[in-house]
């Protein structure tokens, strides 16, 4: 644990990262000596979309680093949507593929909805499934969106408090806000989303224990948004004169906090690892090894 300064931790996003790494590798490695079997996960890529390349790139080299066999599937970009649908069936009843992710955006003639939902929701690592989304809501769901699922693991790593914690999210997008919002109120924190028709935003995230930001947005929180002692998690990735910074003004904030994450480093290095558990979670629903 780093501080920044004499009240205030600055969370490693990477080293909780590794660790979660290193437990699925871990099991990964028992379940192959049992069984003789590898696990394995399809990466879906439509068009070269230079940004998804390089997420694609990422998502390979990690799996293959905690010892599944990751399986890249590149279509061209004027690919149609009943062949992405049929490399999809595919996928599904493949028994190798433990795991499927189509790589979003997908181009504008794909309808993405109808190829999301075609995923087996036994595979969908992504938690982005019609019924993994549902499931989440009942508090019953094993699959969850990665990145949501990071924020919760940094918050437990670093035993921040959640039940009874006033949280604040900022941001209500399908695929942060609004699940990790759900994951939160199950944990019983008192929970308030905010997003752009907000009104008094800065009197809302004045009051928050636990403030996610996910926004989209180059340093929108300052210090006057945030209460004294506040842990902060900042989802947001947004590039300016060419360097990484996150949704919240970091350097004017982070001495207000009791936790914060940076960016780069904060919550960015979970979602691939939460990538790799969910696939180490697929592959036990699929074979009954989950109660
Ligand atoms: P979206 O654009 O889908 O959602 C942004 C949310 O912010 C919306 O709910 C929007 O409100 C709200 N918002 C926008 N402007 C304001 C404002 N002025 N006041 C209050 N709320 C506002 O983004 P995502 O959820 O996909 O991503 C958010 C950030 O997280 C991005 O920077 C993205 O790059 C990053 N990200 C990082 C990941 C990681 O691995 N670390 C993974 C995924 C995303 P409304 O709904 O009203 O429009």
């Amino acid at each position: 644990m780093e501080n920044v300064s004499d009240m205030t931790v600055k969370i490693n996003g990477k080293e909780v990262a590794a660790s979660v790494r290193k437990d699925v590798k871990d099991e990964v490695e028992r379940i192959t000596a049992q069984t003789g079997k590898g696990l394995g996960l399809a990466v879906v890529l439509v068009g070269d979309d230079p940004a998804s390349k390089v997420y694609v790139r990422l998502k390979d080299k990690a799996c293959t680093e905690v010892g599944m066999t990751s399986m890249q599937h590149t279509l061209p970009a004027n690919t149609s949507q009943n062949n992405l649908l049929q490399l999809i069936d595919e996928l599904n009843s493949a028994e190798e593929v433990n795991g499927i992710l189509v790589q979003l955006p997908l181009p504008e003639h794909l309808d993405e909805e109808v190829v999301l939902d075609r995923i087996d929701p036994n595979k969908d690592v992504d938690g982005f499934h019609p019924v993994n989304v549902g499931l989440l809501s009942q508090k019953l769901a094993k699959l969850m969106p990665c990145t949501p699922a990071g924020c919760i693991e940094l918050l437990d790593r670093y035993k921040i408090p959640i039940e009874g914690a006033h949280a604040v999210i900022v941001g209500r997008s399908n695929i942060v806000g609004k699940p990790v919002a759900m994951m939160l109120l199950h944990r019983n924190a008192t929970v308030t989303v905010c997003h752009s028709r907000t009104k008094n935003l800065a009197e809302i995230t004045s009051q928050a224990d636990i403030l996610i930001a996910a926004i989209g947005k180059p340093h929108f929180i300052t210090r006057d948004m945030v209460k004294d002692g506040a842990a902060i998690i900042d989802v947001g990735i947004n590039r300016v004169d060419n360097k990484l910074v996150g949704d919240v003004d970091y350097d004017n904030v982070h001495d207000k906090t009791s936790f914060i994450t940076p960016v780069p480093g904060g919550v960015g290095p979970m979602t691939i690892a939460m990538l790799l558990y969910n696939t180490l979670m697929a592959y036990k629903i699929q074979h009954k090894l989950l109660v």
